[in-house]
């Protein structure tokens, strides 16, 4: 699987267009070229900068329904892409479909711990722990299967992982998270129940790592990085996210899986 990190940005960035040097756009990765995980509100500038075809993206998968993650004319502007052969198709929370009654999409709402098959691909969603402030709004991990076993936790957005996360993990090992690392270095950070800060993320690595759905051979892309709760440099940033072990995710970063 490519893993195309097209915007890797929370929601503190000016994202005025064009974006400004250094600017992280909203957080939206595609996979294998054709699958969109969440669609914010830069989507059509960074996929314009990368020289992506639209019309190329089938699934669109949302976390959630924040407005750096679902955007209605980021969404029209893929579903209406020119050359599009198949309608595009969208998955997410009930509230997403509240509003795409007027776009050509086909929609389909979600269910916790409930298989999608994409191609050879088995995504779960999954509870994860970000408030949209409401009870009856949801969000979503994704737990990504390979045809051989290996596993992807994308995790955004979402401060300390659920409990039935780990009960749905148990016996298996996660091969690669993507991380939501929002508070970056900020320590004691009070948005602790909506993202996650290098601290939180290694406490979590230590604790799987004794059921051993974590080991030495996982991979970690820290994503949705905040401007604001991150060092100011992006050496600085490089260099706290080696030392919490894993890769900072940068727009336009691409890795296999
Ligand atoms: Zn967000
Ligand atoms: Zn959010």
């Amino acid at each position: 699987m490519d893993i195309l990190f097209l915007g890797t940005g929370a929601a503190d960035w000016d994202w005025s267009l064009p974006l400004k040097a250094g600017v992280r756009g909203s957080t939206c990765t595609i996979l294998d070229g054709h699958i969109m995980l969440d669609a914010g509100p830069t989507v059509p500038y960074r996929m314009e900068q990368e020289k992506l075809n639209s019309a190329s993206i089938t699934d669109i998968l949302f976390t959630h329904s924040h407005s750096d993650h679902f955007n209605l004319d980021s969404i029209a502007y893929i579903a209406n892409a020119p050359g599009r052969k198949e309608k595009l198709r969208l998955f997410g929370s009930k509230e997403i479909f509240e509003n795409t009654a007027d776009l050509p999409i086909e929609g389909k709402c979600l269910e916790y711990g409930v298989d999608l098959q994409f191609g050879e691909y088995k995504f779960m969603p999954l509870p994860a722990n970000h408030d949209l402030g409401s009870f009856e709004k949801k969000a979503y991990h994704y737990l990504i299967e390979k045809p051989n076993g290996e596993l992807m936790l994308y995790a955004l957005d979402g401060g300390w992982l659920m409990g039935r996360i780990r009960e749905v993990l148990k016996e298996r090992h996660l091969d690669l998270i993507v991380w939501d690392a929002t508070s970056g270095t900020s320590r004691y950070n009070w948005r602790f129940g909506c993202h996650n800060d290098l601290y939180m993320i290694q406490y979590m690595c230590k604790g799987f790592g004794q059921l051993n759905i974590v080991t030495d051979t996982t991979r970690h892309v820290f994503n949705h990085i905040a401007r604001t709760l991150w060092p100011t440099t992006p050496e600085e940033r490089q260099a706290a996210a080696k030392e919490a072990g894993g890769l900072l995710a940068e727009d336009g970063m691409s890795i296999s899986f």
